[in-house]
């Protein structure tokens, strides 16, 4: 058996001797190959042309299962201070749930590090089954904040996705998150109502910034304005972290204009934290949506004073600031 594991992940598995600005603190691995279904954005999509062994912007080499096991095993010091998690990337083709569970008991076996798997499951069934063998959460990727741009940039239906994150929650609370992907044509009204319901719902979502990939369907379709993924990322923020509900925020033509508290408050209270990664704890995805040496949208480690500024001005940028408050 074989699996492909993100670039940086082999790095701290000592699988691969490479040069990176920040080292991912979850080992991403990728299980199933060619997926059944076509999201407009995927490398992996069934008719997509983008080489196979990318995922995003990442590039995932192919190891024996031995190799990998032995990376966990034989991690030095330093690897296994650095990893967190484990989260397994599920392609949906037919075997990949069979293998997932294969690779979750050898890992299990290996690693005590907690367990995620990303759109491995299909049904509440098949999210027990994983739970039971010691997961620790599942990933349904909604990927669209609404049913409408689901429909236009995925295979199967928006409604479904969410009936199975919502009745899992309810059976196995606190195990459940989701991805949301900024700039596939959302309005930022519609992005914070849905983090906002997922949240009430309990479950844990991961904010990513659209990213062309050659190759894909989408290819052409240009990535979201900073200005507009920063407030996404501060409405999420303020969600997540029950500081404020979407009822405060003021919107004007889609766009926020307003989180009900003044922005310098904001800023001297959350400091960075609104632009790290999101998602599951120990999640940082280094590069993932990012081009080296540019502006990241997602930073995977404690910005410095100067990011923190930059990232909070632009909050600011490209639309109508409500100052009357
Ligand atoms: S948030 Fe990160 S660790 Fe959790 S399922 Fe998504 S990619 Fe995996």
């Amino acid at each position: 058996m074989t699996i492909r594991c993100s670039i940086g992940t082999a790095k701290v598995l000592g699988l691969k001797k490479l040069k990176v600005d920040a080292l991912p603190t979850t080992a991403y691995l990728m299980v199933g190959e060619h997926c059944r279904f076509n999201c407009g954005f995927c490398a992996q999509a069934r008719e997509s042309s983008a080489r196979e062994d990318l995922l995003s912007r990442v590039s995932w080499p192919k190891f024996e299962n031995d190799a990998l096991l032995q990376g966990f095993v034989n991690a030095d010091l330093e690897s296994q201070s650095i990893l967190q998690r484990i989260c397994f990337q599920v392609v949906q083709d037919k075997a990949a749930l069979v293998e997932t569970k294969e690779w979750v008991k050898s890992i299990h076996a290996q690693s005590q590090l907690p367990i995620c798997v990303s759109a491995g499951a299909r049904t509440i069934e098949e999210v027990g089954e994983l739970l039971d063998l010691g997961v620790d959460h599942i990933s349904i990727a909604l990927d669209a904040a609404t049913p409408e741009i689901y429909a236009q940039n995925k295979d199967g239906s928006w409604e479904e996705r969410f009936s199975l994150l919502k009745d899992s929650v309810k059976r196995f609370p606190g195990h459940m998150a989701t991805h949301l992907i900024v700039g596939l044509g959302e309005s930022e009204e519609e992005m914070a109502k849905c983090i906002q319901t997922l949240y009430d719902l309990g479950i844990t979502v991961a904010l990513f910034a659209f990213t062309p990939v050659k190759g894909t369907r989408l290819e052409e379709l240009p990535p979201p304005k900073m200005s507009q993924y920063r407030r996404v990322q501060v409405a999420h923020d303020l969600i997540r972290q029950g500081l404020a509900r979407i009822e405060q925020f003021k919107f004007c033509d889609g766009k926020i204009i307003h989180f009900g508290m003044e922005i310098n408050d904001l800023k001297m209270m959350r400091q960075g934290e609104p632009f790290r990664t999101s998602g599951c704890s120990g999640c940082n995805r280094p590069y993932y949506n990012e081009t080296p040496g540019k502006e990241l949208y997602n930073y995977p480690r404690i910005l410095t004073s100067e990011e923190i500024d930059r990232a909070w001005a632009n909050v600011l940028q490209e639309t109508e600031w409500d100052n009357t408050q």
